[in-house]
């Protein structure tokens, strides 16, 4: 049981809580017990899990931005010219497992999922919710 989101992002950098679409497709899919995976198919884009906070949500962009700079010398630059997206996308991963417990996501109260954007805007940006059934 799969679903492929789409959507458009609007900035370079940004953090989209995609919780509610992941909620929503495990309920439809009245698992009781198993496995979430949610999977970004992007070599620009992650995806993580954590709290929903604007103040949050800067300084974790922020911290990426520091770590990896836009600007450096990327020889993936020479034919692109966005080395430092590929680079936190590698860092950060493209996809998360939650576990279904009891027909619900096992995750945190403060645990939302984000789908995060690196080398946007982009017009159309995909995520696919896959939920495997099994105790
Ligand atoms: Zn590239």
């Amino acid at each position: 049981m799969y679903k492929i989101i789409r959507f458009s992002t609007s900035k370079e950098v940004e953090l989209i809580d995609i919780t509610h679409h992941v909620e929503g497709f495990v309920r439809e899919c009245n698992v009781k017990e198993g496995l979430c995976i949610v999977h970004a198919p992007h070599a620009t884009a992650a995806i993580i899990m954590n709290e929903n906070e604007s103040g949050l949500k800067e300084d974790i962009i922020n911290t990426f931005m520091k770590l990896v700079p836009r600007r450096a010398n990327y020889m993936h630059n020479r034919i692109d010219d966005n080395a430092h997206a590929h680079i936190k996308s590698a860092m950060i991963g493209s996809t998360v497992i939650i576990p279904i417990i009891g027909g619900r996501l096992a995750r945190g109260t403060w645990q939302n999922i984000f789908f995060v954007e690196l080398d946007g805007p982009r017009y159309e940006r995909r995520v696919i919710i896959q939920v495997i059934p099994g105790g």
